[in-house]
C-alpha cells in the first residue's frame, strides 16, 4: 500500500484518513506485538477542526440540484449512519430527525423542477403545505403559502462531537496525525507529487491529497497551480437554554435566510443552533498560509436578523439569546459544485474542495471518494461533474481577477 499524504485536519481531510486506514487495516497484518507504520499521514497547520468544521451546523439534506450531488449525499447519508455506529465509543452519534427543506410560493419553482431528478434517482421526499408541517411538528408555525420538501433520511451532526470522535478513531486506526505542521508548498519531481514541505522538512509519500478548504488557493498557488475558488464569511449562533425540547428537524429555511436545527451544549440542556448568509458582503480573500478563522468577526446585525426572521417560524425562540457564535468561511467554486479530483497538471496530488455551505454534509462521502482516488481506483460514485478539470484557464483566470459580493457568487445551501 503506498504512502498518503493528507494536508489539512478538517471533516474532509479526516474522512479521508479514516477511509484510507480502515482499507489498510483490513489489508495490512498488523506487526506481531507492534504497531503497523503509519502509512497515512496528516497534517494540520494547527489543531484538528481548527478551520469551518467545528463552526459548521453540521445540517445534512440528500436534496441537492444535480445528479452528481444527489447521488454522492446518498452515500454520505449512508456513511454517517455506519460512522454513527463506528464512533458511538467515541461519543458521536449522527442526529437522525430528517431533514425540512422550506420553500415559499416564489421560491417553490425552482425547486419543484428538480423533483422528476430525485424520482428518477428513487430518492425519497415527502411534500408537505403549512398545515401538514404544522401537525407533524407542532413548534413549527410555517406561511400559509410555504412548501416543505421533507428528506427523511437527513439530519444534522454535532461538529463538536464529530471532529474529536473521527479524530481519535482516526488515531486508532493507525493515522499519523501531527498538529502544528504546516505545509508550505508541494515537493515536486519529475513533474509528480512525492511529498510536501514543513517547516520540520519534506515529509515523502506516493500521493498528496489537499484538503484545506479555503486556503486551497494559496497553498495551489505555491506550485503553480489555479483554482476558481471564492471564499466567505459564514456565521452560526446557540441559543441560551430553553425551558424544554424544541422537536423540529434541521431546517433550511430558505424563505427566512437562514437555517436553523436542535442543538445542545452540554449533555442534557436543549438549544436551537441557526446560522445565515451575509449577502452584501464582499468574498474574503485567504492568500496567506498562515491566515487563521479566528480573526475573522460577524457583523452584530446578523443575531438581530436571525431572530426576527426565525422566531415566527419557530415561536419558541421567543425569550432566548444568541449565547454563542461561530464565524468561519464557506468557498464556492465558479459554478457552485465542488472540486474533487485529480489534476492532470500534476499526478500524484488529489484535491477535495469549495464544498459551499455542505461540506460538512459532503465529508464522509468526499473522505470515500478522495480516498479511492488516492488509492487509484475508480470513484463509487460518478462525479465527474466535480472534476477540476472542468475549468478552462481562461475561465479560472476571469473569475479570480473579480471581486464578488456572496450575493452575486453562486448560492448553495446544505
Ligand atoms: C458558520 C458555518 C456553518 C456551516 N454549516 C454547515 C452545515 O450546516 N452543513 C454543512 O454541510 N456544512 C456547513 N458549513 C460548511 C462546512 O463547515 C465546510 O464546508 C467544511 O467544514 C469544510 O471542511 P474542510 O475539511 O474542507 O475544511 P476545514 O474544516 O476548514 O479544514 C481545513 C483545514 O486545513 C488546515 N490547513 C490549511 N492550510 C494548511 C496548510 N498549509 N498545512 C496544513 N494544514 C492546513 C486548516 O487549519 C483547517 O483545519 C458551514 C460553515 C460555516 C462557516
Amino acid at each position: 500500500m503506498p504512502k498518503f499524504i493528507i494536508i489539512g485536519g478538517g471533516v474532509i481531510g479526516l474522512n479521508t484518513a479514516y477511509q484510507l486506514a480502515r482499507t489498510e487495516a483490513g489489508e495490512t497484518p498488523a506487526i506481531p506485538g507492534g504497531k503497523r507504520p503509519a502509512k497515512v499521514v496528516l497534517l494540520e497547520k494547527g489543531q484538528v477542526g481548527d478551520g469551518s468544521s467545528s463552526r459548521a451546523g453540521g445540517i445534512i439534506t440528500g436534496l441537492l440540484w444535480t445528479e452528481a450531488g444527489v447521488l454522492a449525499r446518498r452515500t454520505s447519508l449512508r456513511l454517517y449512519r455506519e460512522l454513527s455506529a463506528d464512533l458511538e465509543q467515541y461519543g458521536y452519534r449522527f442526529q437522525d430527525v430528517g431533514c425540512l427543506n422550506l420553500f415559499d410560493s416564489s421560491l417553490w419553482p425552482e425547486r419543484e423542477a428538480l423533483l422528476p431528478l430525485y424520482d428518477r434517482l428513487d430518492f425519497s421526499y415527502e411534500i408537505l403545505d403549512a398545515g401538514q408541517m404544522r401537525r407533524r411538528w407542532p413548534d413549527l408555525a410555517p406561511e400559509a403559502d410555504h412548501i416543505g420538501l421533507y428528506d427523511a433520511l437527513g439530519g444534522y451532526s454535532e461538529p463538536h462531537e464529530f471532529v474529536p470522535a473521527l479524530a481519535r478513531r482516526c488515531r486508532d486506526l493507525g493515522v499519523e496525525i501531527r498538529e502544528n505542521a504546516r505545509v508550505n508548498g508541494l515537493q515536486i519531481e519529475n513533474g509528480r507529487a512525492t511529498g510536501v514541505r514543513t517547516d520540520m522538512g519534506t515529509v515523502a509519500g506516493d500521493v498528496v491529497i489537499c484538503t484545506v478548504h479555503a486556503w486551497t488557493r494559496a497553498l495551489m498557488a505555491q506550485c503553480g497551480l489555479r483554482l476558481p475558488i471564492k471564499s466567505f464569511v459564514h456565521q452560526r449562533y446557540i441559543t441560551s437554554e430553553l425551558p424544554a425540547r424544541v422537536a423540529i428537524p434541521a431546517i433550511n429555511a430558505n424563505p427566512q435566510g437562514g437555517y436553523i436545527r436542535p442543538a445542545r451544549l452540554g449533555s442534557g440542556d436543549f438549544r436551537l443552533l441557526a446560522g445565515g448568509e451575509t449577502e452584501e458582503r464582499s468574498e474574503q480573500p485567504v492568500d496567506d498560509l498562515a491566515f487563521h478563522m479566528s480573526a475573522l468577526s460577524a457583523p452584530d446585525s446578523v443575531r438581530a436578523r436571525l431572530s426576527a426572521n426565525l422566531t415566527p417560524l419557530i415561536p419558541k425562540l421567543a425569550g432566548s439569546r444568541w449565547e454563542t457564535e461561530q464565524v468561519g468561511l464557506i468557498s464556492f467554486s465558479l459554478d457552485g459544485e465542488p472540486i474533487l479530483g485529480s489534476l492532470p497538471q500534476l499526478p500524484g496530488l488529489v484535491v477535495g474542495a469549495a464544498f459551499h455551505s455542505g461540506g460538512f454534509a459532503y465529508s464522509p462521502v468526499a473522505g470515500l471518494l478522495l480516498a479511492q482516488l488516492a488509492a487509484g481506483e475508480e470513484p463509487s460514485v460518478d462525479v465527474s461533474a466535480f472534476s477540476p478539470e472542468r475549468f478552462s484557464v481562461a475561465d479560472t483566470d476571469a473569475y479570480l481577477s473579480t471581486t464578488v459580493t456572496q450575493a452575486h457568487a453562486f448560492r448553495r445551501r446544505h
